[in-house]
């Protein structure tokens, strides 16, 4: 996978709108862990995610399960193109990197002047709806093993690489099993050699066995994106 360093939602906004912004806005090192906005809090800024890779919680980072990712493909804080003012979701940095952060007020002075940017942004927010739909009764109807193959896809999209950071303890939380659970999912898709796993470091070796681990979940994820933004490009290859 060639490494892409842009965010492909930014790309879609026209050029005045990402002119104005690149003005207004700095990128900013985003460390692992870092809690970019709590739930229910005003949005403050928006990120657009460069190489980061954000998790979003319906709850605290403490507990709840995650129902979205947002990486280069998308951006936190896009909800203020509905006219609310706080963050539904609480998000924390999975994956150290760069982003674009935007403060709100330069955000919205943008958003009243233009329709094609709030077009750009209603597509997304389409989106994130059905990513949060997804992710919802994926929770509810799907087995751990399936799930973890899905979320691992997932992160292997965004990183880029084959190679990214990942502890069991982290993806027990945002997938809302014990830790043993993730465990004994991971030992099995070790064991058919679809990934190899050695103190937190995951290798993705079998990309398409993956695939077929996971839950349909993966797919339909993949296709909103797809059938919703206009430049979406599938980052990893399939
Ligand atoms: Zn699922």
């Amino acid at each position: 996978m060639k490494p892409v360093l842009r965010n492909l939602l930014f790309e879609s906004f026209p050029a005045t709108d990402r002119g104005e912004l690149s003005a207004a806005g700095r990128e900013v090192k985003l460390h692992v862990g870092q809690t970019l906005q709590g739930s229910q809090h005003r949005i403050a800024d928006v990120y657009f995610p460069i190489t980061a890779c954000l998790s979003l919680h319906a709850r605290s980072p403490e507990g709840g399960p995650e129902v979205m990712m947002v990486g280069f493909e998308g951006a936190l804080g896009a909800q203020l193109a509905l006219g609310v003012a706080a963050q539904p979701l609480a998000a924390t940095v999975e994956s150290p990197g760069i982003a674009l952060r935007v403060s709100a007020a330069d955000f919205c002075r943008q958003l009243d002047g233009s329709s094609a940017l709030r077009d750009a942004l209603d597509a997304y927010l389409d989106v994130m709806i059905q990513q949060v739909s997804i992710s919802c009764g994926c929770l509810h109807a799907h087995q751990v093993g399936e799930r973890l193959a899905r979320r691992l896809l997932m992160s292997h999209d965004r990183a880029r690489r084959h190679e990214f950071h990942v502890t069991h303890e982290f993806l027990a939380k945002v997938l809302g099993v014990r830790r043993a659970g993730v465990s004994t999912a991971a030992t099995q898709l070790q064991r058919e050699g679809f990934i190899s796993y050695q103190r937190g470091e995951m290798h993705v070796l079998d990309r398409r066995g993956l695939q077929g681990a996971s839950c349909s979940c993966y797919a339909s994820s993949r296709n909103a994106y797809a059938r919703g933004m206009r430049n979406f490009e599938p980052p990893g290859a399939p």
